[in-house]
């Protein structure tokens, strides 16, 4: 079975597939990436600003439960580091990891401490200006939550992460490089933006999971749109190829159908033929000859008729049987139809009687004509299965004139013929009523 393209069927299996893509974007499982679970990110490494010795400022309450405390005794510099760090590198510090399909992070921690702000930090590397030396080129985009933010575990948008100001004064760096982005992300931490000596701040980090989509709306969508365009495109295809195909299928049948047609007029012209064709001797029949001079009549010219039959042909017959009276009824009739002129109409009347019918009215041709035959028949030596055949023939020669009756003509013909019998036949006898008429005529 041909499937055709406009089936009913495949539409419904786009509308499906259609539904089924959207209901996928909204209803899948989210993509998830915990990054404090084991293996998926080093660290964390603890932030801190005095070189991280035994009596460090930073130090791990309890690694296992990712719990920290800072106690900076002295200012140890400008900023006095308190938190942790997940790196998202390998042995490539440029490489990253691509968060960007990512749309949230969800933060389960506790802060005990004087700190206004907890801050949630994601540094991004850009080759275009971040240098591996210097790791603060890596932009940096963070948000700070208040203590009561994160009493509960708190859901962040990524895009509530921003790159501050001080970083974008740091580098004198093109707009575009400013704008959040976190394709190539180095590093997730989480600190306090600002701690004084003296203070005493404890983290407990329970958990950092980014969630987001395994394709974005935006890609599905378009998916679908191309998928119908696609579609649309092969129906469209398949429309002109079927149209095309119908087309060539017709056009083949018309040939088949003109080519039949032609056979068949070239069959029943031959019908026809064989229909007006005498066939004993090749020559016209009764029914041929009549149509002739019915195209004679409409012509409106007159004719001339010459009437012969064969003399004593039935002795012919009973001397040397029927079939070689065939045969001199063939051969007689091919002598005359020798000598005759190209507009001349020739035939067999009826058994051995023949006539031949000139268009015009020229008598004195007609009567010639007649006689010539004659000779021709007489000199003939016709020699059947071993016998020579003396043949003779009788002539009777008529005119129609234009407007006459054929039908009187062929009377008149056949009577100067019986004339030509009467006076001894082998000669040419004309129409009574012509006699006296002027020859040329
Ligand atoms: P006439 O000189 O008076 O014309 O005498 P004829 O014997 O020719 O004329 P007739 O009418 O007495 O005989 C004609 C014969 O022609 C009789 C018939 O059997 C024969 N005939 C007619 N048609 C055919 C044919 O197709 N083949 C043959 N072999 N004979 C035919
Ligand atoms: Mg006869
Ligand atoms: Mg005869």
């Amino acid at each position: 079975m041909r499937y055709e393209l406009s089936n009913p069927n495949l539409l419904i299996a786009g509308i499906v597939l259609t539904l089924a893509a959207v209901a996928s974007v909204e209803f899948l499982p989210a993509r998830t990436l915990e990054l404090t679970a084991p293996g998926v990110a080093s660290g964390p490494y603890l932030n801190t600003s005095d070189g991280n010795q035994a009596n460090a400022a930073v130090k791990w309450v309890n690694v296992k439960d990712t719990h920290l405390r800072c106690h900076y005794g002295t200012v140890a510099g400008n900023y006095l580091g308190c938190g942790l760090t997940y790196v998202l590198t390998g042995a490539d510090a440029t490489r990253g990891r691509d968060l960007s399909r990512f749309d949230s992070i969800e933060l389960d921690l506790t802060y005990k401490g004087p700190s206004a702000a907890v801050r949630v930090a994601l540094r991004n590397f850009d080759p275009r200006f971040s240098k591996v030396e210097d790791n603060n080129s890596s932009r940096f985009h963070s948000i700070n939550l208040r203590p009561r933010d994160i009493e509960r575990p708190v859901q962040l948008e990524m895009s509530e992460l921003t790159v501050p100001e001080w970083w974008v004064g740091q580098y004198n760096l093109a707009r575009e490089y400013n704008r959040p982005g976190f394709e190539n992300a180095t590093a997730v931490s989480i600190d306090l933006p600002v701690v004084q000596a003296g203070e005493e701040h404890e983290i407990q980090l329970r958990r950092v999971t980014l969630k987001g989509h395994w394709v974005s709306r935006d890609q599905v969508y378009l998916g679908v749109l191309c998928g119908w365009m696609f579609g649309a495109v092969l129906m469209v295809l398949n429309g002109w190829t079927q149209l095309r195909r119908s087309h060539l299928r017709q056009q083949r049948e018309i040939d088949a159908l003109t080519a039949r047609t032609r056979q068949l007029r070239v069959e029943q012209e031959k019908l026809r033929r064989l229909a007006t064709i005498d066939d004993l001797t090749g020559v016209l029949n009764r029914r041929g000859l009549e149509q002739a001079l019915e195209d004679f009549e409409d012509s409106a010219r007159g004719m001339t008729l010459v009437m012969l039959d064969i003399d004593h042909f039935k002795h012919i017959n009973d001397r040397y049987g029927h079939d070689c009276g065939d045969e001199v009824l063939r051969r007689v009739a091919a002598v005359v139809a020798a000598n005759l002129r190209a507009s001349d109409v020739f035939g067999r009347w009826g058994g051995e009687e023949f006539l031949v019918a000139g268009q015009g009215t020229r008598i004195r041709e007609a009567t010639r004509l007649a006689e010539k035959l004659c000779d021709r028949v007489a000199q003939s030596e016709i020699s059947v299965a071993g016998h020579r055949i003396s043949v003779t023939a009788s002539f009777g020669v008529a005119l129609a004139p234009p407007a006459g009756s054929t039908a009187d003509a062929l009377k008149r013909a056949d009577e100067a013929l019986y004339r030509a019998k009467e006076a001894g036949r082998n000669r040419v006898e004309m129409d009574k009523t012509l006699e006296g008429t002027p020859t040329t005529l």
